[in-house]
This record gives structure tokens, sequence and C-alpha cells, in this order.
């Protein structure tokens, strides 16, 4: 196969979910680890779903289909594999599919790889570890087999692979080896094997995803990523190379790729833009695939902006190829079982296969003019006009209530203020103890919200058994001698998807399920309109909880930041303004539960880093909104109610400023694992506030003992004065068992009464 054979494309995506529409993955993997099923039965779920997933791509018009972007866990993981680069410690499991599971989820022995997020996605993928002894070799079964069904299926396949240099950017170096780009070479040589086998299986693209070019992970990134493509350019006996970028602009990057003879470059048209692309003339010889339509978010491409779009683009570049701004990965699969919505609301959606759909339209109108779809682009005008004037995208009340609130200034009292009035409100020993707010969610728990939704008990029955349990939790807490307690969430299904609920502006999906890691699916709400709180959400349990006890109990409240973070998010205004509408729903609940005697509120951020941009230049204009909209959503309250925050990690990195900006009474944050390096990181910037520094890391089984979390809480005195010190686990506790609950948290007493006899 020689390079210049291969016709230029038209249509694709960059790929597509793998879950399964009625995430039948997830049932079968599931199955599979706890032993139901054997492998046999979990390929043939593998194998329909990959079947299904082409089918349907190549029948909406697709002339090229992405394969090998089905994934048994995650594709990091996969490209690990592919390049043996799984670590040592795996290589003891003697089945491959069980190695692969073993190496994503660890087993009695051996320890997983780590997983984070993958780009500003809620995506996550697991970090693959290069250490000294990591010996690349090619393993192309995977891909190779795919291909082969694909193709049998006569299907115009195209494998999609994670490219050299964003693989080794993401990956970890472990065992003291040096970074792990420095391997790019002899790895870009292993590349050039796999696609002379792509090549003598009959590929005649293959797509090579470079997302790293839209970030400022490495500032050496398009100058490493011009030398791999060139000397992969180079290579005789290939498929044509189409590199993909997306999730931003390339920047520098377009221009590097464009000087290397790959044939087809990739970019996100809707998250970055299209100066860059016109400004690069190296792209005249090459195809270009214009990611219009969004991968990243639910709505209706507007159609007729996007022919414009590439119309612009037209006299700019060798061929155009019409694609999606990213994978559809973190889409759900299909509007079609959401029967719930309204028809204007319908309208404005577009989900994984109704995008396939407008890829496949917007490339006819190129090929055969705009009148071949002008019913497509009827609808789609339809559409935008019905968002541009339904009323609920407008509420001039609430847009009213927040010019006014932040003309005024969204500030509360000084520290020493509110200190002052919140010491002689609270009484609170030196080194108070509390927790994050979720205690376990029990059976009884699910077994009542299962019977809530199967119509076996109604709501008043409903309310009667999170009493009980609230009862119970607080009973514990005050057995344990804890000093501020919590009611302990058991209503709660989520955090975000709870206020989501009751919040107008917000509608929540049927089936709309993306992947979020491995098995596991999240089902985030959709915020389409302007925000406003129709009636006070968590007052009824927080004043139940404190009628039961004289010790004060936290109001527990989800941030804005975060609620945005987990749901898909209204295009048709700055993230900011959104912001800002959540916050006042948000400042308005934590008036009432002040107004209804609760004296501490926490207002959880753990997401506050996870929205953080990619690129530098966008991050101090985010951190700026975000921290707006916590104080927008905290300040309405009296200086004697004392504010709490919650963040969910340790390395703030780019964001401590932010933390103490957020102006929280008391920060809780997790560093059980990190042994207090947070506390001098936030004496490094002058975080004069309460911290709380996690001293039981909840993500393990294990009881802390007591002398260990002293011992910590000692350290922690020497860092931060006792006035300033709380005592608490490092986050939420509804993953746990009540038994470890209990245990820990009576060592964690214990450690905080033990610190005190020391001051
Ligand atoms: N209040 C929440 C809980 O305790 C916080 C969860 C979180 O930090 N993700 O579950
Ligand atoms: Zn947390």
């Amino acid at each position: 196969m020689s390079t210049q054979t291969a016709q230029p494309f038209t249509a694709t995506v960059l790929g597509s979910p793998r879950i399964g529409p009625r995430r039948e993955l997830k049932r079968a993997t599931e199955s599979y680890w706890a032993g139901r099923i054997g492998q046999d039965e979990l390929k043939k779920v593998a194998a329909g779903l990959r079947r299904d997933t082409w089918a349907q791509l190549a029948a909406a018009g697709l002339d090229s289909v992405p394969v090998n972007t089905f994934s048994y866990y995650d594709q990091m993981l996969d490209t690990a594999v592919l390049l043996g680069a799984l670590p040592a410690r795996v290589g003891e499991v003697a089945d491959e599919l069980d190695r692969y599971f073993a190496a994503a989820r660890g087993n009695a022995e051996i320890a997983p790889l780590e997983m984070t997020k993958w780009f500003d996605t809620n995506y996550h993928y697991i970090v693959p570890e290069i250490g000294p002894d990591t010996k690349f070799a090619l393993n192309p079964a995977k891909v190779l087999a795919e291909l082969n069904e694909a193709q049998a299926q006569g299907i115009p396949a195209r494998p999609v692979i994670i490219g050299p240099l964003t693989f080794l950017l993401l990956s970890k170096a472990v065992d003291d080896a040096p970074a792990p780009v420095v391997r790019l070479d002899e790895l870009t040589d292993v590349y050039g094997e796999l696609l002379a086998k792509l090549a003598d299986a009959g590929a005649e693209w293959v797509q090579i995803d470079e997302p790293v070019l839209v970030t400022d992970i490495s500032a050496d990134a398009p100058a490493l990523a011009e030398q791999v493509y060139n000397r992969l350019g180079a290579l005789s006996h290939r498929p044509s190379i189409f590199v993909a970028t997306y999730f931003g602009d390339p920047g520098a990057g377009l221009a590097a790729l464009a000087r290397t003879p790959v044939e087809a470059i990739g970019v996100d048209l809707v998250y970055g833009s299209v100066a860059s692309v016109v400004a690069a003339p190296e792209l005249a010889s090459k195809t270009l695939v214009a990611g219009v339509v969004d991968g990243h978010n639910i709505w209706r491409s507007d159609l007729q902006s996007a022919l414009a779009k590439l119309a612009s683009l037209l006299g700019s570049v060798g061929s155009l190829a019409v694609g999606t701004s990213c994978s559809l990965l973190h889409v759900p699969y299909s509007l079609e079982p959401e029967t719930g919505l309204d028809d204007a609301l319908r309208s404005w959606l577009a989900f994984g296969a109704e995008k396939v759909t407008e890829v496949a339209a917007l490339a006819r109108a190129l090929k055969e003019g705009r009148e071949a779809i002008a019913d497509a682009i009827a609808a789609s005008n339809a559409a935008v006009a019905s968002r541009k004037s339904d009323p609920r995208l407008n509420n001039a009340d609430v847009r009213g209530r927040i010019a006014a609130i932040t003309t005024a200034g969204a500030n509360r009292g000084s520290a020493a203020a509110r200190r002052a009035a919140q010491d002689e409100r609270l009484h609170l020993p030196p080194l108070p103890t509390t927790t994050i707010g979720s205690f376990p969610q029990t059976v009884d728990i699910r077994k009542a919200r299962a019977s809530l939704v199967a119509g076996e008990i109604d709501e008043a029955e409903y309310t009667r058994r999170m009493k009980a349990e609230i009862a119970d939790v607080i009973k514990l807490q005050e057995n344990l001698g804890l000093d501020v307690l919590v009611h302990g969430e058991p209503e709660r299904n989520d955090m975000v998807q709870y206020f989501a609920e009751q919040l107008d502006g917000f509608f929540a999906t049927a089936n709309g399920w993306v992947q979020s890691y491995g098995s596991r699916c999240v089902r985030p709400p959709v915020l389409f309109g302007d925000v406003s709180r129709p009636h006070a959400m968590t007052v009824e349990w927080a004043t139940y909880a404190q009628s039961l006890t004289d010790k004060p109990v936290k109001g527990m409240l989800t941030g804005p930041v975060t609620i945005l973070a987990w749901s898909f998010v209204r295009d048709d205004q700055p993230m900011a303004d959104t912001a800002d509408q959540v916050a006042l729903a948000i400042r308005d609940e934590t008036v009432d539960l002040e107004a209804a005697g609760i004296a501490v509120i926490q207002v959880d951020e753990p997401a506050l880093r996870e929205l953080l941009p990619l690129r530098q230049v966008d991050q101090q204009s985010y951190l700026d909104w975000a921290v707006g909209a916590f104080r927008l959503s905290t300040s309405g309250v009296q200086d004697a109610t004392q504010i709490h925050t919650h963040l969910c990690y340790s390395e703030f990195g780019e964001v401590i400023g932010a933390i103490a900006d957020l102006d929280a009474d008391v920060t809780s944050i997790e560093a059980a694992r990190s042994h207090m390096e947070v506390l001098d990181d936030l004496n490094a910037i002058g975080f004069a506030g309460g911290v709380g520094p996690g001293v039981y890391d909840i993500h393990s089984p294990r009881v802390p003992s007591t002398g260990e979390m002293a011992a910590s809480l000692r350290e922690a005195l020497e860092a931060v004065p006792a006035q300033r010190l709380w005592v608490n686990p490092d986050c939420g506790l509804k993953t746990r068992k009540t038994d470890e609950v209990t245990a820990s948290l009576a060592n964690l007493v214990a450690a905080a009464k033990d610190a005190r006899t020391g001051l």
C-alpha cells in the first residue's frame, strides 16, 4: 500500500461511545469480574457492540469509520499493551485479559496503575508507568483483530491509536526513570513497525491521536511532534496518516504537523478556531478533518454556521473532511430513549447518533450543495430560533438579582470579625472534629431509593426512612463525641444530580450515560436554561438533624463550579454567567439554612481544579469567575455563620491562590496521603483560614490508629496554630462500611483529644 493511493475521506467521527447503548459492556465486564460469566461470553458482547457501532456509522453515511476505539477498560491502557509497556508487576498474571484488568483495577497482590482525568473531560484514563526496565515491543493483536473484523463486515475501517507523543507525555516515570518523553525516538520506531503491519493488513488510513498538542504540558510538544511525524511520514510502507488533535486549539502544533508529510490533520473547530488553520499555508496540500460538530457537549449543531465555517476553510486546505471536535466517547449514545423531554428541549439536543447524522449532512452539503440538505438546515434553524426565544433561557429576575449583588460586591465581613462572631456562637474546642458530609450509603438507603423509583413506597414513607437514617447518624456522631455533626446525606444519590433535580433550568436524562472510567458510567444532568430555585432543597433534612442534637449540625451544599463541572452546560452564554446563576441558587439555600438555625454550612468544590483550562493563558480568567461564583454563593450569610468548603485533592498547583481567595472560614482538603505538605503550600501563600487536612484516608478500608492520626496532628500543629486546625477525614464516607467508619472516627476523636492535651 503506498501513501498516495488512499482517497481522502469526507465524513467521519474521531471515535464512538463503547460502553453499549444499554450499558451492555458495563454489565458484561462486571459479571466477568464477579465470576458470573466467562471470557467467551464477555468477548461475544464486546464483538456485538463493535459490530453494531460500525454498522451504524457506515449506514449513516460516514466514508471512513474509526476502529480500535473499542476498549475493555481504557484506551491509554490499550496503548500501553500495544507498546509492550505494562509494568512488570502484572506480568505474573498468566491470562492476557486478566492481566489487563489487573493493571486497571489491581487484585489482592497487585496494586493497580493510577487513574487521572483525560484532559478537560469527565473521563479518567489509566496512567502508564515507564520505568528503567520498560522495554517497548509491538503487540498489535488487538488493533489488527479489530481491523480484520471491520473489514470482514465491509466497513471502510480506519484504525485509531494514541500517538507516541501523547502517550509519553501522559505517562508517569517510575523507579527513578527520567521523564518518559526522552524515549520518544525509540518509541517512534515501534510506531513505524505498527504502520507497516497496518499497511500489510490493508488499512488505507490510520488515525493517530495527539491531543497533547492542545495543552501546555510541554513547551517542546510542537517541535517533538514535527520530528515524530517527519519520521513516520517518511516511511514508504504505511497507510495514509491522519493526525488528530482535539479539545482545543493546537496553536503552534498545527503548523508543525502541517510541515510534515502526514496526509491529514484534524482540528477541533468548536473549542479551537478557524484562524489558526487559515494561517498555516502548508495545509494547502493536506486533508483537513474539520471538527465542527461538538463531541464534548450535547447541543445540536447550528448547521448553517457550521457550513459557513467549513466554507471559509475551502481555499486554505487541499481537501476538507467533516468530523467531530473529539471522540463521541464523551456524549451519550442517542436521544432516542429520551422520551420525557418536551419537543422544544429535545430539538436543541444532539447525542452521539444525532451528531453522526449532522456530520454526514454537512459532508453531503459540501459535496452536493446546501440545497441537498435543505430540510436539515431548516430544522436546525428552527431549533436555533426556538432556543433563542425560549423563556426558560431568560429569567429576568435571576439576572437582575445577580447584577445587583455583584455590583454591591459579594463580600463577607473581615476574617477576624467572622472568627470572633463564630467563636461566640459555636463555642468549639480547639482542634474541632468533624466529617466531610456523607456517611455510608447503606443497603437500606439504596433499597428505599429503588422502592421510591419503582413506586413501591410513597414520598412520605421515603422521607420517614431517610429521617430514620439521619437519626442513626446523629446518634452515632454524638456517641463518638464529634464536635460539628452532619446529617449524613442519605437522601443524595449524587452530590450534583441531587441539586440539579430540584433546580429549574436543568433536566435529568433517562439514559444519558457516559463512561467515566472502566465500567463506571455517569449520567450528567443537562443545564439548559437560566437556573433558579423553586424551593429550599436541603433545609428539611438539615433542620431535622439539628432538632436531634445540641451540637451544631453542618448544612451541606454543592458549589457552583462542581455543579457545572459534572453537568452538560449550555453553550449559548459564558460559563461565568451560568456559574453565577447556580451560585445564586446556592446562596439562597445558605440564607434559608441560616434562617432555620443552621450555624455551619459547607459548600463543596471538589471539582475546582477539574475545570481549569488546558492552556495557561486561559487559566486566570477561569479562576476569577470560579472564585467569584463561590463567593457569590457564600456571602449571603451573617458573619456568625461559619462557611466551610471541601476540596478533594492535595496537590494544588495552579489553584492554590484561588483556594485562599474562596475566603471560606474553614477548608478541608485531602492530605492523609501527602503528609501535610499541603499545609506548607498554604502557608507559603499566606492562607490564614481554618484548615482541616484529612487525617483519615477514606479511599482505603484500613482503620487508622489513634496514634498515627495524633502524630499527623502534632505534625500539622508545627505548620498551623491550634486555633486554625480542624480534624477530619479527607473526603465523604459514603463508599465505606459502617463498622470501618465507626472504628476510624472513634480513633479520630481520640487522636484529637490526645493532640489537645499538649496545647
Ligand atoms: N459532602 C460530600 C460527601 O461527603 C463531598 C464529596 C466529595 O468531596 N466528592 O460525600
Ligand atoms: Zn472529597
